[in-house]
């Protein structure tokens, strides 16, 4: 069981009703009377499709033989010894939400995943969120115009953030020792301000993708605490540390492949945008009241002292 995200078992638990009691019991070979039953189903529903994995529930079977017959199957008689496969229609109604196995870069506006995909690996990542402040958006656009009016179609970040980690592969069972370990460590962190105006281009270590950033400029050395903290977390887990040297940035937007030498050549006229915007030079001011910790599609927050 413990590979299976428990979102996952929920979504099964929650279902089970649906499914009428009778026909759940004669698929999984038990009452379903009791909670302990309730589990044995979720896992022969789940995950007993391969010949280990039916030997192993055989085994917990077994071992349940040792032990008076407080729940004795009821209708062991009626199905045959055999486990049935689950028919298809029962095996859609729990769809694989978080580990889809098929890879379509084209689902991802292109992009190309940094690591292996495998069922039980999250990708994590630790941040600050940005929250886009008033003129932020419209400055936007009008970077990503001139952008395109140069020949370099820049797509906007969904959501802001400024990166206080790599994105590192955490084993499902390790979410919750992490995340407690990094909100005890996070405990007497002060929350800060923290300021951009420097356009900077970046590239990840791939070089699949080119992002236009914003680099901060007030605010570093409390970043840098954040990062020791962090970074703390990661080697305790033995995961990669964020880099020694970091460039804090909150990017705006991005392109796949490497187009950093491209972007350079028009940075400082995008730079005049917005050293030349309205009410003077635009600065990102960025709010450092929380860390935010994402693995998977699960989001875990870490608000900052006041
Ligand atoms: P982010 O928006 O935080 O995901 O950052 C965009 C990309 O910048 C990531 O793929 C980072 O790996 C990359 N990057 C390259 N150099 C640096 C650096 N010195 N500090 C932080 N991020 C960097």
């Amino acid at each position: 069981m413990g590979e299976i995200p428990h979102q996952h078992t929920r979504s099964i638990q929650s279902s089970l009703p649906k499914i009428p009691g009778l026909i759940l019991s004669m698929l999984v070979g038990y009452s379903s009377s009791s909670e302990e039953d309730s589990e044995a189903g979720e896992v022969t529903a789940t995950t007993c499709q391969s010949e280990s994995c039916s030997q192993k529930l055989q085994e917990e079977d077994d071992d349940k033989e040792h032990f008076p017959a407080k729940k004795k199957p009821r209708i062991e008689k009626l199905v045959p010894q055999k486990r049935l496969p689950l028919p298809g229609c029962l095996l859609a109604m729990f769809p694989d939400e978080e580990d889809p196995h098929t890879e379509n870069s084209s689902l991802h506006g292109g992009r190309i995943r940094s690591f292996k995909h495998e069922r039980g690996n999250w990708a994590t990542y630790i941040y600050l969120p940005y929250h886009p402040e008033e003129g932020f958006e419209e400055l936007l656009e009008e970077l990503l115009s001139m952008a395109g009016a140069k020949g370099v179609v820049l797509t906007p970040q969904e959501e802001f953030h400024l990166s206080l980690s790599q994105t590192v592969v955490l084993r499902h069972h390790w979410i919750q020792p992490f995340t407690q370990n990094l909100r005890a460590s996070l405990a007497n962190c002060k929350r800060f301000w923290c300021s951009a105006g420097r356009l900077k281009v970046y590239s990840n270590a791939e070089r699949t993708r080119t992002f236009l950033g914003m680099e901060v400029s007030t605010g570093h050395a409390q970043l840098l605490d954040l990062v020791r903290v962090v970074d703390k977390t990661m080697t305790e887990f033995q995961l990669d540390t964020f880099y020694k040297d970091p460039s804090f940035h909150v990017s705006l937007a991005w392109c796949v492949g490497d187009l950093t030498e491209k972007m350079k050549e028009f940075l400082q006229e995008l730079q005049s945008v917005i050293d030349e915007h309205e009410e003077g030079p635009f600065l990102l001011r960025l709010d450092c009241a929380e860390l935010c910790c994402r693995t998977g599609n699960k989001s875990f927050r870490f608000p900052l002292e006041l």
